[in-house]
């Protein structure tokens, strides 16, 4: 999540929150909405973000360290987030893959109603910005083999692979999309080779290092608990 200083439509400066790989405006700190600042079927004025300070006062104020203010919306969102993710890893499935593990998060943890319901555009932004860093992690000393990663919100950018990843075929020539989940990754005299296995296939494939920056997509890394 990125921050800019955004002017709104009367002229008021609001904190506003931005989706850190596309640029989109998803809300403000305080409670006006993106309304406040992008117009309907609009898109976000460039000119609109500015270096001038604060001076929306319920972004002011939700900028300052008074207890009595009300919260950032920016910051509430990312708590609920970590929670949803915390709870939807129990599971034990990558949250990715996993709607229904989010959906039963949101649920028990009480944010798919209001009022945090109405911070779902910053949570879901948190939960990519967390995937996103889960997928781009990987132990020191694997080596390097980079594949596709597309972010849930927008942006694509590529990411190591490492053990435990689940990675997808690119069947756009194809047609064959299988998920493979990856075994081992070896330095060895003819360079990189990956070893994937195939769902429903009990026997691993080796790929060299090249093939599989080429012909796969990364899905997701197992979950932290697994
Ligand atoms: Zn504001």
């Amino acid at each position: 999540m990125d921050q800019n200083n955004v002017t709104g439509n009367r002229g008021e400066i609001h904190d506003g929150l931005f989706n850190s790989h596309t640029g989109f405006l998803i809300d403000l700190a305080c409670d006006a909405g993106r309304y406040a600042v992008v117009r309907h079927y609009e898109h976000l004025d460039p000119a609109r973000i500015t270096d001038a300070p604060l001076s929306c006062p319920s972004c002011k104020a939700a900028n300052s360290t008074d207890p009595a203010a009300p919260p950032h919306r920016g910051r509430a969102a990312l708590e609920h987030a970590k929670a949803v993710l915390a709870r939807a890893d129990q599971r034990g499935y990558p949250p990715p893959l996993d709607d229904e593990g989010l959906r039963l998060a949101f649920e028990a943890l009480g944010v798919d109603h209001p009022p945090a319901s109405t911070l779902y555009p910053l949570i879901r932004e948190h939960l990519t910005d967390m995937l996103t860093d889960r997928a781009l992690s990987v132990p020191n000393g694997v080596p390097s083999v980079l594949v596709e990663y597309t972010r849930y919100t927008g942006g694509t950018l590529q990411a190591p692979v490492g053990v435990g990843d689940r990675l997808m075929h690119d069947g756009i020539a194809s047609g064959n999309w299988s998920r493979v989940r990856v075994d081992a990754i070896e330095d060895t005299p003819d360079g990189v080779v990956v070893t994937v296995t195939e769902k429903d296939w009990p026997h691993p494939r080796k790929w060299t290092g090249p093939d599989i920056t080429r012909w796969f997509l990364k899905l997701d890394r197992a979950p932290i608990n697994s």
